[in-house]
């Protein structure tokens, strides 16, 4: 299975991950996206990572 990591000091708190798949991504109180399940059968982590503005997702 996919290790999905967030670089806390490149997220902004966008939220776009998030609202691609709040499955696996949730912004917290702390402005910062967690990973908060590592999977989900209906997203395609890694293009939900390649549109992270920063490239703050790594998938590996
Ligand atoms: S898309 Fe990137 S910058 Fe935006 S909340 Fe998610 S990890 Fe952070």
């Amino acid at each position: 299975m996919a290790k999905i990591s967030i670089d806390d000091s490149l997220c902004t708190g966008c939220g776009l991950c998030s609202s691609n798949c709040p499955e696996v991504f949730e912004v917290g109180d702390d402005g910062l996206a967690h990973v908060i399940s590592e999977k989900c059968d209906s997203c395609d982590i890694k293009e939900i990572a390649e549109q992270c503005p920063v490239n703050a997702i790594s998938v590996g």
